[in-house]
């Protein structure tokens, strides 16, 4: 089994686009700091009222949900990395076949088959 199956110029693009995305995600995650209220380095001194403290829970709610989102996207990024550097860009982690392309052009980060991903119709893969 031949171990590189994308020639070069058609993983470059795919990088590149992964490298950027990565620096977008991370710099993300920066800024939904600035906004979770439980960051709010002033937030310890101050007798905020019932209705701050809820509107302040809504918002580090708001505020994790988006994390964890970032970070499920960060983490399919990263994996996608490695596979390109072991040269198991296109495979398919459960059969081991290859992704159609197609389906690669919409989502880059794909990670299983078609058929693989029909079998998880719960996990976006
Ligand atoms: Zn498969």
């Amino acid at each position: 089994m031949s171990k590189i199956k994308f020639p070069l110029a058609v993983l470059k693009p795919i990088l590149d686009h992964l490298h950027l995305e990565e620096k977008k995600l991370k710099k993300r995650k920066q800024e939904l700091k600035k906004e979770d209220p439980y960051e709010d380095q002033d937030r310890v001194n101050d007798n905020a009222s019932i209705d701050t403290d809820a509107a302040e829970e809504a918002g580090h709610e708001r505020v994790t949900a988006l994390k964890s989102e970032i970070d499920r996207t960060l983490i399919r990024v990263r994996k996608t990395l490695t596979r390109i550097n072991l040269g198991r860009y296109g495979q398919c982690e459960s059969c081991g076949k290859m992704i159609d392309t197609d389906r690669l052009a919409v989502d880059p980060t794909a990670s299983l088959c078609i058929d693989c991903a029909k079998k998880l119709p719960n996990k976006k893969q």
